[in-house]
């Protein structure tokens, strides 16, 4: 089935009870056994609830894995799979890591002795170079944010199968519609379904998928130990999101694709990083692994006064942290997702004052392009004026 139907039809469209045209929101913790000796399906909901598997369900189709998992969080969820890991294990993450898995990585498993080296995992090279005798798990996020970053998944993916090094791939930012990481042989898929998932603003979720039986089996055993769930509500959301997500995905890429194209003909703009465009230097490779580009790009404006001038005069982006709803989204990196990098470290990574990344949402691309332009403009003749 293409991706289209996929996506209506993976279990979550009718309730096997009554028909109901969508899944219902099984709002119960605990189920009633009617034979003790032969317990039902459902016994606490920590450990399983209709609604939550319907989305689970949903989510391993898509991923074309065994298992799918749904948690409180993007966060709960690799968290979660971090515990896989044991005292004296060695981890490889990639260096422009989401912010939030840097904190985890840094601060906390390092408590529990497990420690992590961050590596540009867009240089195979790099990679190889890095492995150590302890290393147990490579994380790898392609495209990277806010740059780009496109890190060659099968390479890595065969380098880490010949070391017994797990692979762990975070594919928020292009989702299964545009990129299936256990199809290209990694072992575990996380998601911040908070993004293009749900898609709409409005829930924090995080999902898991698994390649095979055991680290299902071994997934499903932490999450319920650990307990970060996602509550039947937030799972009603997820699906409702889910069942546009190619749908919106591809008018948004769309979208992104000609305003990258547009925003690297303006003269007030730097530079532009989007793998659609030809000059990135990871294009060929997201085209020989994934399905498209997705609808998050960034771009460069020189100083830091250009991006306050622009962002107090854009009226259609909201400006905010996050990315992938419905709404065009404006972030700026400097000051939100890597605020606590100090500035040199910051400066050196690309991720400059100048910088801002743009999660583009449904809005038609001539208005989105004149909003821009209004407020580049604007910036520019105070730029003159000053
Ligand atoms: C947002 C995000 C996360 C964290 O997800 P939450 O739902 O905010 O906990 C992880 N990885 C990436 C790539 C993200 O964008």
């Amino acid at each position: 089935m293409h991706f289209e139907t996929k996506v209506l039809h993976t279990g979550n469209e009718i309730d096997p009870n009554t028909g109901a045209a969508s899944v219902p929101i099984y709002q119960a913790s605990t189920f009633h056994q009617f034979s003790i000796d032969q317990p039902g399906p459902y016994d606490y909901a920590r450990s399983g609830n209709p609604t939550r598997h319907a989305l689970e369900q949903a989510i391993a189709t898509l991923e074309e894995g065994t298992h799918g998992f749904a948690f409180a969080s993007g966060m709960a969820a690799i968290s979660t799979v971090l515990f896989l890991f044991s005292q004296g294990d060695h981890l490889l993450v990639s260096q422009d890591v989401y912010g939030g898995t840097y904190r985890v990585l840094s601060e906390v498993l390092p408590r529990l002795g497990i420690t992590t080296d961050f590596v540009d995992t867009a240089d195979v090279e790099k990679v190889k170079a890095a492995i150590q005798h302890r290393t147990r798990g490579l994380l790898i996020e392609t495209p990277s944010n806010p740059l780009l970053k496109v890190s060659p998944l099968p390479e890595l993916i065969d380098l880490a199968k010949q070391h017994q090094i797990l692979t762990i791939v975070d594919n928020t930012f292009l989702t299964p519609y545009l990129q299936r990481p256990l199809s290209l042989d990694a072992d575990i898929v996380v998601h911040s379904a908070t993004k293009f998932i749900a898609g709409h603003s409005d829930v924090v979720a995080g999902l898991v998928v698994t390649a095979n039986e055991e680290l299902g089996e071994r997934i499903g055993f932490l999450q319920n130990a650990l307990g970060s769930i996602l509550g039947v509500q937030d799972c009603w959301l997820v699906m409702r999101g889910l069942k546009t997500l190619q749908t919106r995905l591809k008018v948004s890429s769309e979208t992104a694709g000609k305003l990258a194209e547009w925003l690297s003909q303006q003269r007030e703009v730097k530079s532009v990083y989007y793998t659609g465009l030809s000059s990135h230097p990871g294009h060929q490779q997201q085209l020989r692994q994934a399905d498209g580009h997705g609808a998050v790009l960034s771009f460069d404006l020189g100083s830091g006064n250009r991006v306050r001038e622009l962002l107090s005069r854009v009226r259609l982006p909201i400006v905010a942290v996050s990315l992938g709803a419905v709404e065009s989204i404006l972030s700026y990196p400097a000051l939100m997702s890597h605020a606590a990098m100090p500035a040199e470290v910051r400066e050196q990574h690309g991720i400059t004052d100048g910088l801002l990344r743009l999660s583009v949402g449904l809005e038609h691309f001539e208005d989105l392009r004149d909003d821009l332009k209004q407020a580049m403009e604007v910036s520019n003749t105070i730029q003159v004026g000053q």
